[in-house]
């Protein structure tokens, strides 16, 4: 069992990213590095911080809010698949009604073939979301960024969502608070609705 996991930040409750209001966490690490990630700060290896699981899911566990599920996202979540898969353990033992959802810049094709490295987070993972994001093949679409990604309902809890999941507002869109008291929007927003979102707001939000 891993003990720690590299992470970068949650929120919630989270209606911008899956059915709704959820958990969200964004790991730290990507191999990927797409041109245009909306996410650059968590590519390197070292982002963020490590944390122990344990402290993670207690912490998750005690939240004051009535949730229906998590998603994971970053950075690349099948980074750290045993990790975030062991997390999960823990966290659907006490909320088992909870679903997962995943995005992840890999294929759904790829994840299969690398075997036990990645077998340990796809199992429990209802909703995926896969594919790298391509700045040249923009989509307006609720839980996806550009066309070549595609959304996998993989296991029957999964696909009673699909409605839910496909029925979103495109344009669905958290304001948090992030680091340094700057505004955090979060959603699958194009470059031009966040601009346009930031302009509206009125606040500095990366
Ligand atoms: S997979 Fe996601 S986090 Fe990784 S580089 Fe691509 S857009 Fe960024």
């Amino acid at each position: 069992m891993s003990t720690r996991l590299r992470m970068s930040h949650l929120a919630y409750p989270v209606t911008a990213l899956g059915p709704g209001r959820r958990l969200a966490l964004w790991v730290a690490g990507c191999p990927l590095r797409c041109p245009g990630c909306i996410t650059p700060e968590l590519q390197p290896t070292d982002a963020g911080r490590s944390i122990p699981i344990a402290r993670l899911a207690a912490h998750v566990l005690k939240l004051p809010m009535d949730l229906q599920g998590v998603t994971l996202t970053g950075g690349e979540p099948f980074a750290q698949a045993r990790a975030l898969a062991d997390l999960w353990a823990l966290l659907s033992a006490a909320r088992p009604a909870w679903d997962l959802l995943v995005f992840s810049g890999h294929r759904l094709a790829e994840l299969q073939a690398r075997g036990l490295s990645s077998a340990a987070l796809l199992a429990p993972t209802d909703i995926l979301i896969d594919g790298p994001y391509l700045r040249t093949r923009p989509i307006v679409h609720p839980l996806r960024a550009s066309a070549n990604q595609r959304i996998h309902y993989l296991s029957k809890r999964g696909r009673a969502l699909r409605g839910d999941c496909e029925a979103r507002n495109p344009s669905l869109a958290n304001l948090g608070i992030g680091r340094c008291d700057e505004g955090w929007l979060i959603g699958i927003l194009d470059g031009d609705r966040r601009q346009r979102l930031h302009r509206e707001l009125g606040v500095a939000v990366r």
